[in-house]
């Protein structure tokens, strides 16, 4: 195999080292002899660099009309749109997750760069009556200044284009810190935003480790905003260290996505659904469907037909094309989903099938685990309160629409949720009730799509949200503009209230 390539922070527009010359190694999950390139291991003092040169670039960048950023985010999605099946080969490597998933990865980059170009001819404001005589009112948005984004994994291409594409459209400059499992991808992403024609400096990369590289991005006084994504864990660190210098901070968490499945629903759909909502991504998504909610009448025959189709699931390296799932992304998270296994059995939950890490012939280089399902489960138990983020089912029973609703709020998170029926009475009073950022109906908890808000309530998130319009508030502050042509002194409250 050819020694991989090296990467060096992008800084300034310059690929240079980490100042300690310490680097680490991107090791393909599927097959860890596999090194997919070696990066830089960076601290604060790369971060230093890399926010200073988001700085200086911001004093210029501000000063281009939003639709001339616009136009070059235009050619990144067209360019991105060419190298689509070699990007997404590389994120596979990378990643794992099997190459029908990461050329959506890369599409989701492309969907996001089209809408956030057309928003450079629009980034509206308002514009609204003065209650004074011959003065005029409106308020337009500002862009923030140097943004700071911590990514994570899962989304090696797609998540970064969501956190820079809106800033940059808005006008602020970015240092990104990619999740130190797949930071290739980020660096293509931004190759192409390069290539089309993005001034050095307008977005840096920093790559490394959370508390090394991370941390000091958050903590850096230029830095004017935050966005993360990644476990709720690491994001309370982060809103907690943005709070003590009141900065926005946009954090984007866990899950532990119910689909309910009521007895009146097309149960062939439903478990089409709830495979794809389960095994994608090796379950690695935090919208994944960790939990079935169905209803008792049609429980057991909906619990008996998963399990022979996950037993089915073939199981291996993503870049060949007939595999249906990948590997985890590394060795704890195998860990912590074999953690889980004896939790629920610990618990009385029932082990249907898996539960065990896949360590034979073709599946000995890498981190796979075998797609896990649990019946019987309580929904008070760990394993279903709790996010694995690995491919592990738990099918809990409920009885009615009421009851299944009830059970899907049960829980800290609140980010996807999906309700199977054909009666749109109840669908409605779901789309009502459950707790959630996003309800899907008759389709599983997975399958965001770009100009939508993307967030959730409670432990989820923070409040802002990604995608949609909802992404600009968050890369943006207002300003309200007043201009007086009277030619005198006229006192707002004051004057007009003769
Ligand atoms: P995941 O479960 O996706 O690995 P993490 O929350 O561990 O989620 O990591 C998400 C991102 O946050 C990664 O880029 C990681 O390096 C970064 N990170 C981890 N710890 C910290 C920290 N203390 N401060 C800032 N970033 C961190």
């Amino acid at each position: 195999m050819a020694s991989a390539k090296t990467y060096g922070n992008l800084i300034g527009g310059k690929f240079v080292p980490a100042k300690s010359g310490k680097t680490f190694e991107n090791l393909s999950p599927a097959d860890t002899s596999d090194v997919v390139g070696v990066f830089a291991s960076s601290d604060d003092a790369d971060v230093d660099a890399a926010v200073k040169a988001a700085a200086k670039a911001y004093e210029t960048w501000r000063l281009v009309p939003a639709p001339k950023r616009a136009e070059i985010l235009y050619r990144t999605g067209e360019l991105l749109v060419k190298r689509k099946e070699e990007f997404a080969r590389d994120m596979t490597r990378e990643m794992g997750k099997v190459l029908s998933e990461t050329r959506g990865d890369v599409q989701e980059a492309i969907d996001t760069a089209y809408y956030m170009a057309g928003e450079g001819r629009r980034l509206f404001g308002q514009t609204t009556p003065s209650e004074l005589q011959n003065k005029f009112a409106m308020s337009v948005r500002m862009p923030v200044g140097v943004c700071g984004m911590i990514a994570p994994w899962n989304f090696p291409m797609a998540i970064p284009s969501w956190k820079l594409f809106p800033a940059l459209v808005c006008g602020n400059t970015c240092v990104i810190k990619p999740a130190e499992d797949t930071p290739l991808s980020t660096f293509h992403l931004v190759e192409m935003l390069m290539e089309a024609g993005l001034p050095d400096g307008v977005v840096n990369i920093v790559t490394g480790f959370g508390p090394e590289a991370g941390a000091p991005l958050v903590e850096h006084p230029k830095v004017r905003a935050i966005s993360f994504t990644g476990s709720s864990e690491v994001g309370r660190i982060v809103g907690q260290k943005a709070a003590g210098n009141f900065k926005p901070c946009s954090l984007e968490m866990g899950g532990k996505n119910a689909m309910i499945v009521l007895d009146d629903a097309n149960l062939d759909l439903a478990l089409d659904g709830a495979v794809w909502g389960a095994f994608g991504t090796s379950g690695q998504r935090c919208t994944a469907t960790s939990r079935v909610i169905v209803d008792k009448r049609v429980a057991a025959e909906f619990t008996a037909r998963i399990v022979e189709r996950a037993k089915k699931l073939r199981v291996g390296n993503g870049l060949e094309e007939n595999i249906e799932m990948g590997p985890q992304i590394n060795k704890q998270q195998i860990e912590t989903s074999t953690r889980y296994v004896k939790v629920a059995q610990d618990e009385g939950a029932a082990l249907l099938q898996g539960g065990v890490a896949l360590a034979e012939g073709v599946h000995s280089k890498g981190h796979f685990f075998a797609p896990t399902i649990f019946g019987k489960v309580q929904a008070k138990m760990r394993i279903a309160q709790e996010e694995v983020f690995g491919p592990v089912l738990s099918v809990i029973e409920c009885d009615g629409v009421e009851d299944a609703i009830r059970i899907a709020n049960g829980i800290e998170y609140g980010l996807s949720t999906a309700l199977y029926s054909r009666d749109v009475n109840k669908a409605f009073r779901a789309i009502r009730d459950l707790e959630a950022g996003i309800t899907y109906v008759n389709a599983p908890t997975i399958g965001a799509e770009v100009h939508l808000p993307f967030g959730g309530v409670k432990q989820t998130g923070n409040g802002h949200r990604e995608g949609g319009t909802g992404a600009l508030d968050f890369y943006t502050t207002w300003k309200s503009v007043y201009i007086d042509y009277s030619d005198k002194l006229q006192r707002a409250q004051i004057d007009n209230a003769k």
